[in-house]
């Protein structure tokens, strides 16, 4: 038995003894099978041909697959005196990585924004001894291998410790969330693509699907903005290495808003 891996999100399946015949995530409307056709490969495999590289992503300790794998996601490692939870997943994790963060304090939980980032949760979950993985309970659909650790949770908000706060946001998937991460000196929202930071790094848009361009209405970019608001931060951590707003995200948000209402209307 095998758990499979999807090539083209690298969301890890569970296990089967033949690879799945479909990825219900690449195949949904806001995702894309690959041109070549659906392929699969294994945590082993993978970890044959590329490495998880662990550095610094403008003040927060950033993790990542190189050669490029997937949709190139990165995950943050959100650190607070009460613990430390570990913001979106990528499908690999190494032993130098445990130990880099084990040297930090440990692990208390993960939190996924959607599903374009579950990739191997489950084995970084079973790494730190099976800690809670939390997800929104309106995303369970896309939870592609269920387990005890998966722990989905209900409402708009979540504290998962004195500094570290849950938000639901929904938009690009129902259950989207971001981390408010209260932090001495720059508090900060993790947002994967919830809120995506485009390149000017001044700015956020709001998609239902990035890759096939298909935009929010005005009614769910409303409710994101307002899901946010009483929330203090300077900062953005993005969905891509370096894709931040460092600096006056607040009013980079409120702009934005303003600006995507405008360009819809
Ligand atoms: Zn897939
Ligand atoms: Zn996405």
């Amino acid at each position: 038995m095998t758990y499979f891996m999807c090539l083209q999100c690298g969301v890890q399946f569970t296990e089967s003894e033949l690879p799945p015949e479909h990825c219900p995530i690449c195949e949904d409307e806001r995702q894309y099978v690959r041109w070549e056709g659906q392929a699969w490969t294994t945590f082993d495999d993978l970890a044959r041909t590329h490495i998880l590289v662990v550095r610094d992503d403008t003040g927060v300790l950033a993790f990542g697959i190189e050669p490029r794998f997937a949709i190139g996601q990165r995950a943050l490692l959100a650190e607070t005196p009460d613990g430390n939870v570990l913001w979106d997943c990528v499908s690999l994790i190494s032993d130098e990585a445990v130990a880099e963060i084990k040297r930090r304090g440990g692990l208390q939980a993960i939190a996924i924004s959607h599903c374009h980032y579950y990739s191997a949760m489950i084995e970084w979950s079973e790494a730190f001894g099976g800690i809670p993985i939390h997800i929104h309970v309106d995303d369970r659909q896309w939870v592609m291998r269920p387990h005890p650790s998966v722990a989905f949770w209900e409402g708009e908000t979540l504290p998962l410790n004195p500094s570290l706060t849950l938000i639901r946001c929904g938009g690009h998937f129902a259950g989207g969330q971001v981390l408010h991460w209260k932090r001495e000196g720059a508090s900060a929202i993790l947002s994967g693509d919830i809120l995506q930071v485009v390149p000017t790094r001044r700015h956020l848009s709001f998609m239902y699907s990035y890759p096939n361009q298909i935009p929010l209405n005005a009614r769910s970019v409303q409710r994101i903005a307002a899901a946010v608001e009483p929330f203090d931060y300077d900062n953005i951590y993005g969905a891509w290495w370096g894709s931040n707003v460092i600096g006056g995200a607040r009013e980079a948000m409120r702009i934005s808003v303003d600006r995507y209402l405008a360009a819809i209307a």
